[in-house]
């Protein structure tokens, strides 16, 4: 169950143009009782609210503006592996081990958001398919060993190095100097992932009672 308070739009932009799940919910106007309160309705507080309900808890989620007003509904839509550049500072810290876990949580992450968009059918334009581009050698050198951390760890999707030529091929550009092509991250309309995760979540007996 959502609800909504300030009701602010959405920021104008091609994702709010292109909505295409419901992003009103009934304002909270009475006291009611619920195992968990999620406070926000972005991508942490849908899933959150999704794992919990699949737990056998009751959720509300409490909203102040619409699902997916925040980063959640206007991001650059990336749906990446890992968790972004430069866990390895962190070894000191927290070991190889610790960074390969973070790392592994990373992948695991993108194939959870392809797993709901797949269970609740969700209209999302999710297309797989990413290029890391090296504009100078040492980023070649950079994705080549993150093609061997992700070789070693078992990655599961299609990973290529390619050279200037290849990589024209399939950017169609000849500004690069190479890159490394990885088909198991990809792009995807952020609102339209949120909103339908929400709107599932909200019809929830319906889907998971198949
Ligand atoms: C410019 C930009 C680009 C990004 N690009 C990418 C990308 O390409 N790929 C990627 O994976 N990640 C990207 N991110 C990161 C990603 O968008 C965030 O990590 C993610 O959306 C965070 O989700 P969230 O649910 O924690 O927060 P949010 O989506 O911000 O949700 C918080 C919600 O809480 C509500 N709220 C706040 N206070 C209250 C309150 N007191 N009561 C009720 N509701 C409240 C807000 O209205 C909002 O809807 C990007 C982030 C930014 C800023």
């Amino acid at each position: 169950m959502a609800h909504t308070a300030s009701n602010l739009p959405h920021a104008n932009s091609y994702y709010a143009a292109t909505a295409k799940y419901p992003q009103r919910y009934p304002a909270l106007t009475e006291s009611i009782t619920a195992d968990v309160c999620i406070v926000g309705g972005g991508f942490s507080g849908v899933n959150s609210a999704i794992e919990l309900v699949l737990r056998g808890y009751s959720v509300v989620v409490l909203e102040a503006n619409k699902i997916g007003w925040g980063a959640s509904g206007r991001n650059g839509g990336e749906l990446i592996r890992g968790i972004g550049h430069g866990i390895e500072q962190f070894t000191n810290q927290i070991g190889k081990e610790g960074v390969a876990a973070i790392s592994q949580m990373g992948v695991e992450a993108v194939q959870i958001v392809r797993d709901r968009v797949a269970t609740f059918k969700i209209d999302c334009d999710l297309a797989m398919g990413y290029c890391d581009l090296a504009l100078k050698p040492a980023h070649i050198k950079e994705m080549q060993e993150d093609y061997d951390d992700l070789k070693a760890q078992g990655y599961p999707h299609e990973l290529r190095m390619m050279n200037k030529d290849e990589l024209s091929e399939v950017i169609g550009s000849e500004r690069y100097l190479g890159g490394m092509l990885d088909m198991g991250s990809g792009h995807l309309h952020p609102l339209n992932l949120v909103t339908g995760e929400a709107s599932a979540a909200a019809s929830w007996g319906e889907v998971f009672r198949r």
